[in-house]
């Protein structure tokens, strides 16, 4: 058979798939698995919103896979591909992550068919407030049930939108405006909630370059300072991952795979200039910062140690897999790497990271967020100065009586107290090297699990089964 001729099973069948093979190696029974597998409601709804003079029909979906756990989460994506099948596999990805990284919901995702571009900004609000109204008659907008969240086409923006519209239809709830997450801070968001999952990647990175094992066995040496690194798509996601990696860890982005066309730069692309750029509306064919090449789907067999696709599922597929160079894959995007693609790569000792444990430092800081919201209150508000009064006694202390004489800088580093930005990115950092753990101990308990997704799929179908056990299911 050649290699194209293999026929990829869409993005939900794909995601059953690993899915299955992880559940292969438990002993929990073909019902159980079943029920953990489903997905449990998609709801679909058709919208008039009249626009232009007159009436546009709108079509959008809300797909709960998991109630093991409420409220349930996931993200709304806009696009014209938005379909069934991908919300469900989007939802399931959900159930697993949020179980993978410990954070207490079940899975849920929604998506509306648009293109926002061909929409001004206060048309796209009057579509969001109604679907909006439409999910919030249904109970798949609450804080308590079913929490939204941004994903492709969506923002701060939507999210506002959405929770100003279900605060109106909801204004005796005090905890109305935990009914989504990825608000805007000064409606109730989060530090660092916008740059949570690219800073996730982040952190998966340093984690696993923490694990010399890992680093062998993806064929590499020595840390993340210099590796080459091909990222495909700068959106969200993409662009705060190779940010980050870039100006803090030493990584060398030598290119950026974007549907306008390819950058390419062996020396490092700069990400904020090349950010700021595509930001300006200029053509990508200006941008002075490396070498422009047309749209060019072959970019992403280019050699590097390794490649972040950060953009749609299914990217890596049976057409390319085989020509992947890259030793190491961390899927920022959810299922860039269809399942027939993933036996290809492990075949040939790609290692992957997959993104249930890769992205989910977006629902991560999401839930940050809802505690917060539930709490009514900032995080570090009530300790930080607590917090730097004894810092400074202690400081002091050392300097007056114990005849230290501290340098400045590491003075203040050690006074200031903690404020929301730095515990949302040591509580995600926590969450990373603790979930990367989780899947070495599955690793080492269960060898022949034998790659990250297996045991990351295998140890989530392990926790929900409990849960489900221990609820008489
Ligand atoms: N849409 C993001 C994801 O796919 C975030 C979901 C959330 O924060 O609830 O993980």
């Amino acid at each position: 058979m050649t290699q194209s001729s293999q026929k990829e099973l869409n993005f939900r069948q794909s995601v059953d798939l690993m899915f299955n093979r992880a559940a292969s190696f438990t002993d929990i029974s073909p019902k159980m698995i079943e029920k953990i597998r489903v997905c449990n409601a998609t709801y679909t709804v058709r919208f008039g919103v009249k626009l232009r003079g007159e009436v546009h029909t709108f079509t959008g979906y809300r797909a709960v896979h998991s109630e093991h756990r409420e409220p349930v989460k996931g993200g709304i994506r806009y696009s014209l591909d938005v379909n069934q099948d991908e919300v469900e596999a989007l939802a399931a990805l959900m159930t697993f992550k949020t179980a993978l990284v410990e954070v207490p919901f079940g899975g849920s995702k929604g998506g509306l068919c648009i293109r926002p571009k061909d929409w001004s900004e206060e048309e796209l609000e009057r579509i969001t407030r109604r679907f909006t109204f439409e999910l919030a008659r249904r109970d798949l907008i609450h804080p308590s049930l079913n929490v939204p969240a941004p994903d492709m086409g969506t923002g701060e923006r939507e999210m506002a939108w959405m929770m100003d519209e279900y605060r109106r239809l909801n204004n005796t709830n005090i905890d109305n405006i935990a009914c989504v997450t990825g608000k805007p801070v000064h409606l109730g968001g989060i530090e660092g909630r916008v740059e949570a999952t690219g800073r996730g990647v982040q952190y998966a990175l340093q984690e696993f370059f923490r694990h010399k094992d890992d680093v062998k066995k993806a064929g590499m040496r020595g840390e993340l300072d210099g590796k080459k690194v091909i990222v495909q798509g700068l959106g969200n996601v993409g662009y705060h991952a190779a940010k980050f990696l870039s100006e803090e860890d030493g990584a060398k982005i030598i290119a950026v795979i974007e549907r306008s066309g390819v950058v390419r730069n062996a020396k490092g692309i700069k990400i904020e200039e090349l950010k700021q750029h595509m930001l300006s509306g200029a053509p990508l064919s200006e941008f002075a910062g490396g070498s422009v090449s047309d749209p060019d789907p072959k970019a992403i067999e280019d050699a590097c140690d390794i490649l972040i696709p950060a953009a749609l599922e299914g990217v890596i597929n049976v057409d390319n897999a085989h020509s992947i160079k890259a030793k190491l894959i961390i899927e920022a995007a959810n299922g860039p790497v269809t399942a027939k693609a993933d036996k290809i790569l492990r075949d040939k000792g790609v290692f992957i990271i997959p993104d249930l444990y890769a992205n989910a430092g977006g629902v991560t800081v999401s839930y940050f967020e809802w505690v917060k919201n539930i709490g009514h209150i900032r995080f570090g508000r009530l300790q930080r100065r607590n917090e730097e009064g004894k810092n400074r006694a202690l400081i002091e202390a050392l300097e007056s009586q114990g005849g230290l004489k501290l340098n400045k800088r590491f003075k203040s580093d050690y006074i200031e107290g903690a404020d929301e930005i730095d515990l949302v990115r040591a509580g995600l950092d926590d969450t990373m090297r603790a979930s990367y753990g989780n899947i070495k101990a599955a690793l080492e308990e269960k060898p022949e699990l034998e790659d990250f997704r297996t045991a990351a799929f295998y140890t989530v179908i392990e926790d929900i089964a409990l849960h489900y056990r221990s609820i008489g299911l």
